[in-house]
């Protein structure tokens, strides 16, 4: 945690900027603070007619209100112990009241807490669905998770457990010792004479707590971000044999963790025997001082519950604080998220125009990070129907060029066309509908084929997918799997092999008769017959399409209209087939070295 933000309170900010989303919940809000006035302001009328109840009876006269008495007049009338029976239904009927309002308080504070992190959770979520793709590049997925799930959470308790609570404990104490002052303030000052003590207590305590709580967050997300990594690379630490060295890094993480948790509760163990221990000095005090002087029974009786109204919400006022700060600290977090602008402008009013197919880059430079240029002055064009291949080396901006058409990134210079207009006066979605892309990373989900190809669309018929599927020859082999179009899929397709995932994708693609296609081809090699399917469905999926194809195979690439080679960013080699190999260069030898080993770039 950012130890500045930890030592600075919070920002004034930060708190007005949350009262914004209390504003739906005025009412509640209101409610809340009203109650949390009214259960201080009536906490110490209890024990004072019990002093003064305890007092009628030792002077057998009575000391009690007028409008009290009057509620039991007939008991009153006849003897004391009528009347000590009368006071004592009122109070239980006093009780059952307060009860309720506390009741109410908790309930709707509660409810206040949820229905503001409900909405929260909405925005920050929607929020980073729209990101642009680079914020995910600086931000590590386990921050947003946090971000979303337990900082919103810890808002929650700002509302529930922190600042209206806090309020009202505030609020009991002042009243409690305004009330104490008012009967006796000489008795009131050495009951309280060990306030400094707890003072001090309640701050050292709190600073300890603070901090061995920062610790056990810090332990719990790197405890989450450490067992997350490790799930999904499980293969790879198995195939490196590193079990056993992982084990001991989760060991010394899980450690850490135990370690700031025990220190909290070493706090909370030391801290709370001495509140006990200086409440238990007050009680003696006043015992002490009302036997010196030789006073009411009553007056004891009605400050050793003061003592304890006093000292109940004095326990729990520094962990309630606590729970404030984390709470704002959160709030300060998630407030940057809902605050950053790097998010996609969705230009929803765009064209929803027939899109027939041409592609045309217009010296297109890209960068992720402004202090790297990735593509260089990219150039080429394509017309309806034609295929491009774009080859080189790993890293070489092949996957980049496909982002920046599908505008999951935006390019900075240049221009890109579709049917001679320019990419960004297209509606978004509209246009991702039309440009249908199998990528590298071949991404499914677990559940089954047939949800993975209609990504759950409902509007989509299984007959067109079956359609689909024949067409391009793989009907056969999807019915070859246990359950056919029903086989469940573990997660990201663990279960598949990386031709079985590359069919599935391609029936996807075709899914929504695309009139753009852009495949980027997986480099891993498959079986023979796999090989042969994925062959002649790519040359069934091309036909009538533009395609871009991020090419591997000798093949297609021959089969290409135009062969585009890319090194370092840069297009260094652009023809067709024929033309390229009478030029002679990288292509050429590539062709050459390709020809004589295996059919594969
Ligand atoms: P391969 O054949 O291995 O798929 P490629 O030609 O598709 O390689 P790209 O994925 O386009 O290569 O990457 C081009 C360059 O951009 C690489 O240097 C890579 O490190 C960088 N790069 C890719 N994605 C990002 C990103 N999200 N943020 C920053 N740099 C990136
Ligand atoms: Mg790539």
């Amino acid at each position: 945690m950012d130890t500045k933000m930890k030592s600075t309170l919070f920002k004034k900010s930060t708190f007005k900027n949350l009262l914004q989303y209390v504003k739906p919940y005025k009412k509640i809000f209101y409610i809340c603070i009203i109650l949390a006035i009214v259960i201080a302001i009536i906490s110490p009328i209890r024990p004072y007619i019990i002093q003064l109840t305890v007092d009628s009876a030792i002077h057998k006269t009575n000391l009690l209100p007028h409008w009290l008495s009057n509620l039991f007049p007939i008991a009153w009338q006849n003897n004391v112990l009528q009347l000590i029976l009368g006071v004592t239904i009122f109070q239980i009927g006093f009780i059952i009241i307060e009860s309720f309002f506390k009741f109410i308080f908790a309930y709707l504070s509660a409810l206040l807490g949820q229905s503001v992190i409900y909405d929260l959770r909405v925005l920050v979520f929607q929020k980073i669905l729209h990101f642009n793709l680079s914020e995910f590049d600086k931000t590590p997925i386990g921050t947003l998770t946090t971000r979303t799930i337990n900082d919103i959470e810890s808002i929650n308790e700002i509302f529930s457990d922190g600042f209206i609570s806090i309020l009202g404990d505030c609020l009991t104490i002042i009243v409690v010792l305004a009330t104490m002052f008012y009967i006796d303030w000489k008795l009131s000052l050495i009951a309280l004479s060990v306030f400094p003590v707890i003072i001090i207590a309640t701050y050292f305590f709190k600073e300890s707590v603070n901090k061995s709580f920062t610790n056990v967050r810090n332990a719990v997300a790197k405890l989450n971000a450490f067992v997350q990594e490790h799930l999904v690379n499980m293969q790879l630490v198995q195939a490196f044999t590193g079990e056993d060295k992982e084990f001991k890094k989760f060991s010394t993480i899980n450690n850490e963790h135990k370690k700031a948790n025990i220190k909290a509760i070493f706090a909370y163990s030391v801290f709370f025997p001495i509140i006990e221990i200086l409440s238990a000095i007050s009680i003696g005090l006043i015992v002490w001082y009302i036997a010196n002087k030789k006073m009411d029974a009553g007056l004891l009786i009605s400050f050793i519950l003061y003592i304890n109204q006093i000292y109940r919400p004095l326990r729990v006022i520094a962990d309630k604080f606590n729970i404030f700060q984390m709470g704002m600290i959160a709030s300060e977090r998630v407030f940057t998220i809902l605050q950053n602008d790097n998010f996609q402008e969705k230009n929803e009013k765009g064209l929803k125009i027939p899109i027939k197919g041409n592609i045309e880059f217009k010296n297109v430079s890209f960068y992720y990070n402004p202090d790297k240029w990735i593509l260089h002055n990219i150039h080429f064009s394509l017309n309806v129907g034609e295929t491009i291949a774009i080859i080189g080396r790993t890293g070489s901006g092949k996957s980049t060029i496909i982002q920046l058409i599908n505008l999951l990134y935006q390019h900075q210079q240049g221009d890109i066309l579709i049917d001679g207009r320019d990419i960004r006066d297209f509606n978004i979605t509209y246009l991702r509908k039309k440009i249908a892309i199998v990528s590298q990373d071949l991404f499914l989900f677990s559940g089954s084929i047939i949800d993975n190809i209609t990504l759950k669309d409902t509007n989509i018929d299984f007959k067109e997918v079956v359609n689909i599927a024949k067409d391009l020859g793989v009907h056969d082999f999807i019915l070859s799997l246990p359950g056919g179009y029903d086989y469940q899929i573990k997660e990201r397709g663990a279960s598949l092999s990386v031709g079985q995932k590359q069919i599935i994708c391609f029936i996807r693609a075709l899914i929504n008769n695309p009139s753009i296609l852009i495949l980027d081809e997986a480099t891993s090699s498959v079986d023979k017959e796999s090989e042969r399917l994925i062959k002649q469905a790519t040359e069934k999926m091309i036909k009538g399409r533009t395609t871009i194809i991020i090419a591997h195979r000798l093949s297609t690439i021959r089969n290409a209209d135009k062969i585009m080679v890319i090194d370092k960013g840069e297009v260094v080699e652009y023809g067709t087939h024929d033309e390229l190999m009478v030029n002679d260069k990288i292509y050429a030898d590539f062709y050459e070295i390709q020809q004589s080993g295996f059919d594969e770039f």
